[in-house]
């Protein structure tokens, strides 16, 4: 049993249970991201500490988008997407969230979103957090670092036609990005690259940033390519009446079996984005990390904690040399 308290878990799972569908990535996706993430860390005493905290940090990993849902804050829906079109020339566009508030005026950022800014933002608070040793904070902020990290790696959250509107396509967003996760994600191996110090933070959020946008257009294509050959109750359930079955959450319910055409479509790519949302959430964990001077945090809890995790996470690891996690078992059936 790691750290946790259950008042917390009570508390998040009662806010997600309120919050609507469209938690970016899902809640399977951003908990496993964070999880992975935690496995991937290279460094055994920076390890040591966040496996001591492992079910916070998963649990921290949706809480952004139940501020954004359940709790209406404001400000916080921006940060969890750019709409790169409405920027202009991507050439030229602000480096830093104060050159974009001087370009912009806050309705426009709060309509186009703030995510590269506010991630850049967040490292520095992070790597701070680390350098002064401030337990809470320090968990709390990297939870958070890895739901942004794992947006920026969601094509459509780069992007004004982010849930197919302009194309036909409503009902996409959720569909990739929750729905195929959910269906397929126990079967995805994670192999990543060394994790490596990113020296350039910046530029590596903008890289993250333009390589989900050149994917935008094959996940729509595939869509809309297998849509055309297909009957209506091929694509979706259907009611009664014949009309298109709609979720709770009001997003149409798509078949088993077109998920799993548009999951091969893809040709990987929902398997290979959410490895590299972990790789990335790792190496900045890690970059956050050396920034600060290279701290033991893993004399922030006692050595009886650590040592009583070590045997759990030693069982996690051996899985994860493969690339594989525990099974999920909030997964769903379909
Ligand atoms: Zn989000």
């Amino acid at each position: 049993m790691k750290i946790r308290t259950k008042q917390s878990v009570v508390i998040v799972l009662t806010l997600i249970a309120l919050a609507p569908a469209l938690i970016s990535w899902g809640v399977f996706g951003h908990e496993r991201i964070n999880h992975a993430s935690v496995l991937a860390i290279p460094e055994p005493s920076l390890q040591k500490f966040f496996y001591n905290h492992i079910d916070f940090l998963i649990q921290e990993s949706t809480v952004p988008d139940v501020r954004k849902y359940a709790l209406n804050d404001k400000s916080e829906n921006p940060r969890h997407f750019i709409d790169l079109e409405n920027f202009g020339n991507m050439d030229s566009l602000p480096q830093t969230m104060a050159e974009a508030k001087k370009r912009h005026d806050e309705k426009f950022l709060t309509q186009n979103g703030i995510l590269p800014w506010h991630l850049e933002n967040m490292m520095e608070k992070l790597s701070t957090a680390m350098k002064e040793k401030r337990k809470v904070e320090i968990l709390f902020l990297a939870g958070d670092l890895g739901h942004y990290i794992a947006d920026a790696h969601m094509p459509l959250h780069t992007t004004s036609n982010y849930d197919g509107q302009e194309t036909n396509q409503r009902g996409i967003h959720s569909f990739w990005e929750s729905r195929l996760p959910e269906q397929f994600g126990n079967s995805y191996i994670h192999k990543l690259a060394e994790i490596k110090f990113i020296p350039n933070v910046r530029y590596e959020i903008w890289n993250i940033i333009f390589s989900s946008h050149k994917l935008i257009d094959s996940l729509l294509i595939a869509d809309r390519v297998l849509k055309q050959s297909l009957a209506l109750n091929q694509i979706y359930e259907l009611n009664d009446s014949g009309k298109v079955l709609k979720n709770k959450f009001n997003q149409p319910v798509h078949q088993k079996s077109y998920a799993k055409k548009y999951h091969d479509a893809l040709n990987g790519m929902v398997e290979k984005q959410m490895t590299q949302a972990i790789y990335e959430t790792t190496c900045f964990w890690y970059t956050a990390w050396i920034n600060a001077g290279k701290p033991d945090l893993s004399l922030l809890d006692s050595p009886e904690v650590s040592n009583k995790n070590a045997k759990d996470l030693s069982i996690e690891l051996k899985l994860w040399k493969q690339g594989k996690m525990l099974r999920d078992e909030s997964q769903k059936e379909y």
